[in-house]
């Protein structure tokens, strides 16, 4: 999900390690309602229609607006900001700040709960926490949170469910069920930054410091409401979360047009494309929209967003055994990429359930790894965190998670 971590780390989670279930709602403090109350129910599963208007949904001049049109003075939706993306409380009774009078029509139509915790399962001694979540209309979704020495990331959804079809992730064997809403996207990280702040998991008081559009969903293929979340996660406190634009990074299965729409917006953000494949044959297999925009396509697409941006983009390959993980193909990929500011992170296959694919041999991964190296191509294996929750790469699949 983020930049490999040493060997020792994957080495230490291919032991098993004890699992958590936390209680679910083990965030501090629950949506809106009276203190002490419980929270309001879960809407029924099926119910259609948008979720609910919410202030990260807008940009502050729409927050104004909202607040106006409520009979507020304006200059409450910096107030209501600043609780919920500094202070990360959705809860009237914090808001001491604003009239008595006012928090709870305010907290209410514009700080309406939108993801209701329905499961919490965490390892690596509580320092990853995958999050499964069901939105108003039953919908269910994934966030992880990852924990290391130097940096937290969020791992997040941008989609219930995914319709990329792509037959190694668990994510895409269910299909499409919504896109999320940008308050429902920014809300997973939202639930992330409370946590620590309030110290409530290991390692003390702390900060979200990264962002990765790698859990469920195809990010670009829910392109307004993602850009819009990528605003609000990374504008400054009271306007957004504050995050650094260069920490979040958008995964992509390759969508060329959205793509070039991203390099335009200007934004510094990381450029992750999914190629799993240097040949247009197997990635037609494996990344179905490759019959769409083929390897060349999307790697010039890749090239002009580090023209655009002067950012690294990151090239992600799950190994699979046998399957792409030749060596001619770490040769053919090699000279697609040299001299390219791009550096490949190669994923260990987490094999989804019923897969009859799993991770590349340890000497067929090294040779990967060499032959690239070989060709100048900086090279990483990714950190298998989570592996154990289902946390990790590809095994996000919400409906599979529930009651098991
Ligand atoms: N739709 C986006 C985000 C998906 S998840 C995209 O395709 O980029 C982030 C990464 O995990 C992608 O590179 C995806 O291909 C990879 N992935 C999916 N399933 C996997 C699995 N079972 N093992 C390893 N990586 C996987």
């Amino acid at each position: 999900m983020s930049p490999a971590r040493p060997p020792s780390r994957d080495a230490a989670l291919a032991r098993p390690v004890p699992l958590t279930v936390l209680p679910t709602g083990a965030t501090p403090r629950d949506p809106p309602g009276p203190r002490g109350m419980p929270s309001p129910q879960p809407p029924l599963a099926g119910r259609r229609g948008k979720p609910p208007r919410h202030l990260a949904d807008l940009d502050l001049a729409g927050r104004r607006a909202a607040v106006a049109g409520l009979g507020e003075p304006s200059f409450r939706a910096v107030q209501l900001s600043r609780h919920f993306f500094g202070r990360y409380t959705e809860h009237p009774d914090d808001m001491t700040d604003l009239p008595l009078t006012s928090r709870a029509a305010l907290a209410g139509a514009l700080l309406p709960p939108l993801l209701t915790a329905e499961r919490e399962l965490s390892c690596d001694d509580g320092t990853t926490r995958k999050t499964l979540w069901r939105a108003f209309d039953g919908a269910l979704v994934e966030s992880v949170l990852m924990r290391y020495p130097d940096r937290v990331t969020m791992c997040v959804s941008s989609q219930a469910g995914c319709g990329m079809a792509c037959p190694f992730c668990a994510t895409g064997q269910a299909g499409l069920t919504r896109n999320l809403s940008t308050a429902e996207i920014v809300a997973q990280v939202v639930a992330g930054a409370r946590l620590l702040a309030a110290g409530q998991v290991p390692g003390g008081p702390g900060r979200v410091s990264n962002v990765v559009f790698m859990g469920m969903g195809e990010p670009l293929a829910n392109y307004a409401s993602v850009l819009a979340a990528v605003r609000r996660l990374t504008d400054p406190v009271p306007e957004g979360m504050g995050i650094s634009q260069r920490s979040v990074t958008v995964s992509t299965v390759g969508l060329v047009p959205a793509i070039a729409r991203l390099a335009a917006e200007r934004l510094s953000v990381t450029l992750a494309v999914s190629l799993h494949a240097p040949d247009d044959e197997l990635r037609d297999t494996l990344v179905p929209v490759n019959q769409r925009w083929n390897v060349q396509q999307v790697l010039a697409a890749a090239w002009d967003y580090v023209a655009a941006t002067g950012r690294r983009v990151s090239i992600e390959y799950a190994l699979i055994r046998d399957i792409n993980d030749q060596a001619w193909r770490a040769d053919r990929l090699g000279s697609l990429l040299a001299g390219r500011l791009a550096h490949v992170n190669l994923i260990p296959l987490n094999p989804t359930p019923g897969s009859k694919w799993t991770a590349s041999r340890p000497a067929a991964q090294r040779e990967f790894v060499r032959r690239l190296e070989a060709h100048g191509v900086p090279v990483t294996v990714r950190d298998t965190r989570g592996r154990e929750i289902d946390g990790a790469c590809g095994q996000l699949a919400a409906s599979a998670s529930v009651g098991r």
